[in-house]
């Protein structure tokens, strides 16, 4: 089977298979008031054993649970004493003579229903999440059923339609082996979250995945994107071999952890991380990280029912700030809207939403949500040393308006005397070909340039990113592609604005001597990509690999170059 390998690394274990879809209805009737009293005092136990778990979640997890997180549990909770959920199970019970378990089965898919037929992906997904919830009442109703999902065997392959964020929270990582899930693509915040905690995840494996039993052997190759049921001892000791070779090859490179990344010939290069929250920091410290390349600020703003308020994000961001001490933190505002939609905002659907109001457009329309959030960055910046970043910026008026709005929060906060960095450096990101075609202008703007070419290359290309029936287009090494970047590394070496690279492209290895031939000066990427890139950086020369971006601007075809590079690391 295959799916999308997210996050890389080779697992093999038991599956501990979740299942979201609920079981079927029985159909038993239930008589006499006495019984339907006995039923309702059932449902009530069972929601309160399963508020008293996510409490203990909470709890569990007090010290190192992002508020983000927080937020999706409490949700959890909401949805668990929401009065009309009793209403309708106990008016079942009473009136239509049902058992508990049958009403909850019943009620909990209608409520999951009408998520599950909306167009929006998002909102889509929150059908499942209700499934986990009613799963979770009816496990505590027959407890003898259903394994607990935190009870999995030591070194499990979680296997799961999908995995929601607050699933992820529930695993005790040291325990998992790995998962793999039916649907997710690869942008999905699970899978950021998979690979920012360093464990292997192959999403998008299709309805197949599901017919796995539990305890069945899989193997899962999270680069590949391989899934191997029952895998024979041959595939089995091949992968082992594999997996012994990553480990080496990843003990090899932890000795780098302390080492600078500087080319053979002394020329320095930052390696930064991308994060979605303080939770992520470890990791990246631990891998060499040097600070915070891209904080992607939406995973605060998804999963919950309302925007957080101004002291909610300050304490968010100051927390990061804090806990990266002096090293750098790009903090990158709200860039929602494409795949990333908040439900509760209301916004009207659109035919083509990654070309429509989302990111800066958004943030430049809704006035006060983008005041609140930079009033909470700029407050938290008197907590370490953050960098603003605005997203998806196409033309010059969209960051002089921006920076006039770091102006008004500025003034409003020295109004209310409340402390911020006045220095605090505003950077944008380079995503779209408009804002590449006018890097020297840009660049007279703004202290810094970050490269985002996982959009730059859906937007140069006319290739969305989602869609795999078109992914075959989608290449960081289009000559098309190479020629933006390269333009606006250039310009902002002529300006002597620091220039970055926080896409995918920048956990390339490929990518990495192509970029330092370019003249980049930071990289951006998941930590565990950092030793890595790290490693190729130790082994380059800056002049040979101008040399080699030199040659490869002769190039005309995305392939060539691929076999190029690929000569160059045998
Ligand atoms: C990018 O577009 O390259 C990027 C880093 O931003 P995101 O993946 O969050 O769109
Ligand atoms: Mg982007």
């Amino acid at each position: 089977m295959h799916g999308i390998g997210v996050s890389p690394g080779i697992s093999i274990g038991p599956a501990f298979v979740i299942r979201k879809t609920l079981k079927a209805v029985s159909g038993i009737i239930i008589e006499g008031v006495e019984m339907k009293t006995i039923e309702i005092n059932k449902f009530d136990h069972a929601v309160e054993a399963s508020v008293c778990e996510i409490e203990g979640m909470k709890k569990e997890g007090e010290t190192e649970l992002p508020k983000t997180l927080v937020d999706i549990l409490d949700t959890q909770i909401e949805f668990l004493t929401d009065p009309q959920i009793r209403t309708d199970v106990i008016e079942k019970i009473e009136k239509e003579n049902k058992t508990c378990t049958d009403a909850v089965i019943e009620v909990i898919d209608a409520a999951a229903a009408i998520f599950e037929n909306i167009e929006d992906e998002y909102l889509r997904a929150r059908g499942s999440d209700i499934k986990d919830i009613g799963n979770r009442i009816l496990r505590n109703l027959n407890p003898a059923e259903g394994p607990d999902f935190r009870e999995f065997p030591e070194n499990s392959i979680i296997i799961s339609e999908d995995i929601t964020p607050s699933d992820t929270i529930s695993f005790d990582v040291s325990r998992i082996a790995g998962f793999a899930t039916k649907a997710g693509s690869r942008t999905s915040h699970s899978a950021i979250i998979a690979k920012s905690r360093g464990i292997p995840a192959v999403v998008g494996c299709g309805d197949d995945l599901m017919n796995i039993s539990n305890k069945t052997i899989v193997l899962i190759d999270g680069t590949t994107g391989e899934v191997i049921i029952n895998p024979d001892s041959k595939i089995i000791e091949a992968f082992r071999s594999r997996q012994k070779e990553e480990r080496e090859a990843n003990a090899m490179l932890e000795k780098l952890k302390e080492l600078p990344a500087i080319t053979t010939d002394g020329n320095k290069i930052t390696l930064l991380g991308n994060i979605t929250g303080s939770a992520d920091l470890e990791k990246l410290f631990a891998s060499g990280g040097e600070g915070v390349g891209l904080f992607r600020t939406e995973m605060l703003f998804l999963g919950r029912d309302s925007l957080p308020g101004e002291e909610e994000q300050f304490n968010f961001y100051r927390e990061v700030a804090e806990k990266s001490g002096n090293r750098p933190v790009i903090i990158r505002t709200l860039d929602i809207g494409g795949d990333k939609n908040l439900p509760y905002l209301n916004i009207p659907f659109e035919n083509n939403p990654f070309m429509g109001y989302r990111a800066i457009r958004f943030c430049l329309s809704e006035k006060e949500i983008f005041m609140t959030q930079l009033r909470a960055i700029l407050r938290a910046s008197a907590f370490g040393n953050l960098r603003i970043m605005f997203p998806m910026i196409c033309n010059i008026e969209e960051i002089r308006l921006a920076k006039q709005f770091v102006q008004q929060a500025k003034k409003e906060l020295l109004e209310s005397k409340k402390m911020f960095n006045d220095e605090i450096e505003i950077g944008i990101m380079i995503e779209i070909p408009s804002a590449a075609l006018i890097a020297d202008q840009l660049a007279m703007e703004v202290n810094f340039f970050s490269i985002g070419t996982n959009d730059l290359c859906q937007y140069t290309l006319a290739v969305d990113r989602m869609n795999e029936r078109v992914s075959s287009l989608y290449n960081h090494f289009d000559p098309a592609v190479l020629r933006l970047i390269h333009f606006t590394i250039r310009e902002a070496g002529k300006n002597k604005i620091d220039v970055g690279l926080c896409g995918e492209m920048a956990s390339d290895p490929l990518a990495a001597v192509l970029l330092i031939g370019m003249g980049l000066d930071h990289f951006s990427m998941g930590a565990s990509s950092i030793p890595a890139i790290k490693n190729i950086i130790r082994k380059t020369d800056k002049s040979k690999a101008t040399e080699i971006w030199n040659r490869v601007k002769e190039m005309d075809n995305s392939e060539a170059i691929t076999e190029y590079l690929k000569t160059l690391q045998a």
